[in-house]
């Protein structure tokens, strides 16, 4: 069997430290908020460079927050992609204010900055990218656009830590931005985990009151506010993972690479990169006509495979009402013949050969 993504492997490497650092940790009776959440928020500020990183309990709880703390609230519009996780959406509902989903660029999965622009109208408060599958959105002109309407940028980087744009981490280039610490994303915990980074003090202090009951001194509440803090027990697995994020990343992007190489020849859409930006292959994601023969070949072989996102979030039950009538031709074309193949750094070149070959098989038959 080849899982999607093999976390097992992972572990093996950093066992050691991460069982002494939880032992410490229980030692010390430290668990909320303790020594390993402030170094690790250190730490991961220092990594993306951005002047603050505030640990929280889920990338979900991030978004939300961090769309709170940059004022963004009942009846305003934010801009955002429709073929994302529900969470990115979730978020903007949480806070009262209306997700705009506009279509994606068809190279890059990511929002379209010319979408971008013709859905701005005078309730347009923010702008919500999702740096989807790794691949960083086009922050250049997008961020252009927030400038020049005097919109908030708010990254969504759960699936993009270690990613980069012009030699920009995503997550340095917004008001402020979301990470996800979810088991599989390319920074995991052994659970849920958050990450909201922003360059501004204020923000900072706000998201800090917020995850901790609105409160800045114990006991003293001066908004309503979240219990939604990072646990200490996944800072201290987070720490030894994001020493050795770059290695990660990396075998991800050669193995991301090796499929695109192997798969040349094939009538696949192979991920695309413009250059400009380090692509950190979170998944990869091929576009494929016959996507459901490859699928149940892959299946009867005991191959991971899986579609991302199967049903984009204009069309989901939960937004149909509310999106009536809204058509999205490109996310709607990439949804219906996207699918993901097994990636992580320890995706042996041997495996991904005999994966090509079982599509290969499939194609070319
Ligand atoms: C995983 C994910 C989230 C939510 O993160 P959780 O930690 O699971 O709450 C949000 N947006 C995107 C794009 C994601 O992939």
């Amino acid at each position: 069997m080849i899982p999607m993504v093999n976390l097992k492997a992972q572990y093996a490497e950093i066992k050691a430290e991460v069982e002494q650092g939880l032992a410490e940790t229980i030692e010390n009776c430290s668990f909320i908020l303790g020594p390993n959440v402030q170094a690790f928020e250190k730490e991961a500020a220092e990594y993306l460079g951005v002047k603050h990183a505030i640990g929280v309990a889920s990338g979900t709880d991030a978004l939300h927050l961090a769309l709170i703390a940059e004022g963004i609230g009942a009846g305003d519009e934010v801009i955002t992609t429709a073929f994302t996780f529900i969470a990115t959406a979730e978020a903007i509902k949480y806070v009262g204010a209306v997700p705009v989903f506009v279509d994606i660029d068809p190279k890059t999965f990511n929002i379209s900055p010319d979408a971008i622009e013709k859905a701005i109208t005078p309730r347009t408060k923010a702008v919500m990218p999702v740096h989807l599958f790794g691949q960083p959105a086009d922050m250049t002109r997008i961020k252009q656009l927030c400038d020049q309407h005097n919109l908030k940028l708010i990254e969504d980087c759960c699936q993009s830590f270690g990613a980069s744009i012009n030699g920009k981490q995503t997550g340095s280039i917004g008001h402020a931005s979301g990470f996800s610490f979810f088991p599989s994303k390319n920074l995991g915990a052994f659970g849920d985990g958050g990450l909201v980074t922003t360059n501004s003090d204020e923000c900072a202090a706000k998201i800090k009151q917020l995850r901790n009951h609105g409160s800045d001194v114990r006991y003293y509440h001066d908004v309503i506010g979240y219990n939604s803090r990072l646990d200490e027990m996944q800072a201290v697995i987070l720490r030894a993972k994001l020493k050795r994020i770059d290695q990660y990343n990396k075998g991800r992007r050669h193995a991301g690479h090796l499929y695109s190489e192997l798969m040349a020849d094939l009538p696949v859409t192979t991920p695309f990169e413009d250059g400009l930006g380090e692509h950190v292959y979170h998944q990869y994601t091929v576009l494929c006509d016959r996507r459901d023969e490859v699928m149940k070949a892959l299946q009867d072989k005991q191959i991971g495979c899986a579609v991302y996102y199967p049903v984009p979030l204009h069309q989901q039950n939960v937004f149909k009402q509310e999106c009536a009538g809204l058509s999205l031709p490109v996310t709607e074309s990439v949804a219906a013949r996207c699918f993901s193949l097994p990636i992580c750094p320890y995706l042996e070149d041997d495996t991904i050969k005999e994966i090509v070959g079982v599509i290969r098989g499939v194609l070319t038959a």
